[in-house]
């Protein structure tokens, strides 16, 4: 199978940084060794916005995790690893991150919410081959990725893209400074047509 859809350099690289500073260089080793893709041993994509990790690799790591930890383990590092690697992209991306806090000055946090998820979904499709668009109804917004390297080729009995609830915490913290909740509700390693995440429109805080 050839690889054909592809996440910036840079994503990928934060999702092998955070995973080594939560695993450790061995645990990290283990996990690249156990998912076959030792070639990033010592060796992760460089600091660039060049569109060329390839989704199945995004979903090998996951699955990776998922095996050596457990639905447990893998949700608790995936959602850090999702946080961190957002949180460094905006800095790589510096111009979109000035746009997005200009789109996103005033108004109300479910407005500010609502604005920042409409702004990174077009920023992740313009960015990646992840597709995504919003919607919303009176109590949720939902994130929805039409395509997903998180669960690309898996099979799962429940929701695996837990990495996905890492960036959109990260992102809603951004635009709102507030925390809300996000569960994913939908998944398509689970026969689903696309992987849905609900966040309140209410923040926790
Ligand atoms: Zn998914």
């Amino acid at each position: 199978m050839t690889e054909q859809y592809f996440y910036p350099n840079i994503w990928g690289r934060g999702i092998l940084t955070s995973a080594e500073e939560i695993l450790g260089e061995k645990g990290l080793n283990a996990l690249l060794n156990l998912v076959g893709l030792s070639e990033y041993i010592g060796n992760y994509p460089p600091d660039n916005i060049q569109k060329v990790f390839p989704f199945e690799h995004v979903a090998k790591l996951q699955q990776g995790l998922y095996d050596m930890y457990g639905a447990k383990g893998a949700r608790v590092f995936a959602m850090r690893g999702g946080e961190q690697t957002f949180t460094h992209s905006l800095d790589k991306y510096n111009k979109v991150q000035k746009a997005g806090r200009a789109a996103m000055a005033l108004g109300s946090s479910e407005l500010r919410a609502k604005l920042g998820l409409q702004f990174f979904s077009k920023f992740f499709n313009a960015v990646s081959d992840q597709i995504v668009r919003i919607a919303e109804d009176d109590n949720y917004y939902y994130w929805i990725i039409e395509r997903c390297p998180m669960c690309w080729e898996r099979h799962s009995e429940e929701p695996v893209c837990h990495l996905g609830i890492g960036v959109l915490r990260a992102a809603a913290k951004w635009a709102t400074d507030k925390n809300f909740r996000i569960q994913e509700i939908n998944c398509t390693a689970m026969g689903d047509k696309a992987c849905v995440y609900a966040m309140d429109k209410q923040p926790l805080d």
